[in-house]
């Protein structure tokens, strides 16, 4: 789950990490009121799950009240990378002196955590990777031994920072990041800028924060901060059905049990020249309720075509999945054709249950290969 840049921050500011002071506002006029009562300039920052706001035009200083109003007025409703802004993060103004650019990923290669940290900041790191990669310290955490002081040290004489000062308050930013990264289950904590101010203040001015969802359980906190009315209207259904869907973009909509399976019927559609509406799992269940769900997830998006079922019968029987489906169709009225392919435990009973019943939207094809091709003829 990614948090939005002012939840990060509030997250940043539970633990220690130093943040600028802000308001939440959704209209014009909550953004003068928030300016009103933080006094003197703010920034108005739009906020949505993607970068490069600034460069969108999505971040902007107000000198006053009535110019904060203005500036939430233009950036209200803006389309940034395909996210519309309808909400905005209000923010006392800071002056910078130096950008800098501190973050803590998963390096799954050494199965460790990765620092990184560099004077550089304020700019895309992919950029300063490829163009100036020396300037990027690069620092590695083994989780199980845990973080030491003298590592933080490490990578701040690594980015060649050397004043006493900011070295004194990074030290603390550093193991407080640490902290919160290992205390919110994050699989991405990243502040950019991390700014030093005129008088040689260090402080976070953006967060860009992702937390593992398998672990949103543990932080009730963090899970309440989902904004459900962002998440697209299929997902959303999804989530409350408890089915696993991921909306893609294409017309065959897509249904398999098991992660695995699921993927490779995504890439068998792709090769078979057609272009998938959805990743969906039934998991290792095939019950006409699980069925059930998952159909009516799939078919309330508009874009599919065809749907293709592609079972795999291992502890799961097939003639299980077969009655799931037949009771599905039963209960709700899909016109759509269906295509099912059947292997495995059962198959042959399955098959037969489906030929028995023969709906006639639903066809029943030998192979995988062969169902993504019909599958596929019948969304052209
Ligand atoms: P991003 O473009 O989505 O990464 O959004 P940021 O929050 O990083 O803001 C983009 C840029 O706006 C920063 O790199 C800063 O240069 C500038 N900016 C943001 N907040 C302030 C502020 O309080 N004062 C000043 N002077 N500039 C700011
Ligand atoms: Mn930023």
């Amino acid at each position: 789950m990614d948090l939005y840049e002012y939840q990060g921050k509030q997250v940043f500011g539970r633990f220690g990490i130093p943040v600028s002071e802000g308001r939440l506002a959704k209209t014009p006029e909550e953004a003068r009121a928030a300016a009103e009562e933080l006094g003197g300039p703010v920034v108005v920052k739009a906020q949505v799950l993607t970068g490069g706001r600034g460069k969108a035009g999505g971040v902007k200083l107000a000198h006053d009240p009535a110019d904060a109003e203005a500036k939430a007025r233009d950036i209200l409703g803006l389309d940034i990378n395909g996210h519309v802004v309808r909400k905005l993060w209000i923010e006392q103004a800071s002056d910078i002196a130096k950008e800098y650019y501190l973050s803590i990923t998963f390096d799954r290669g050494t199965k460790q955590l990765l620092f990184m940290l560099t004077t550089e900041g304020g700019v895309e790191i992919e950029q300063v990777a490829d163009e100036n990669p020396d300037a990027l310290a690069h620092l590695h955490v083994d989780p199980l031994e845990g973080f030491q002081p003298y590592q933080a040290r490490r990578l701040i004489y690594g980015a060649g920072i050397d004043d006493p000062g900011e070295q004194k308050q990074l030290l603390g930013i550093i193991e407080k990041l640490y902290g919160c990264f290992v205390g919110s289950d994050a699989m991405l904590t990243e502040i950019n800028p991390l700014i030093v101010t005129p008088t040689g203040e260090v402080r976070a001015l953006d967060s860009k924060f992702t937390v593992d969802d398998s672990a949103l359980f543990r932080h009730p906190d963090i899970a309440e901060m989902r904004d459900v009315e962002a998440a697209d209207p299929q997902e959303r259904l999804a989530r409350e059905k408890g089915v696993t869907y991921v909306k893609l973009d294409g017309e065959v909509g897509i249904l398999g049990n098991g992660a695995g399976l699921s993927m490779s019927t995504v890439d068998v559609v792709v090769v078979a020249g057609g272009r998938p509406a959805n990743f969906c799992d039934l998991g290792g269940g095939g019950d006409a309720q699980g069925v059930v769900d998952a159909l009516e997830v799939i078919t309330s998006d508009d874009q599919v075509r065809s749907i293709f079922f592609n079972i795999f019968g291992g502890i799961t029987r097939c003639d299980e999945v077969a009655r799931g489906i037949l009771t599905a169709l039963d209960q709700m009225k899909i016109d759509l054709p269906i295509v099912v392919r059947l292997d495995g435990t059962n198959a042959e009973e399955g098959r037969r249950l489906l030929a028995e019943a023969a709906p006639p939207n639903l066809h029943v094809e030998p192979t995988m290969l062969e169902a993504a091709r019909r599958a596929v003829e019948l969304a052209a």
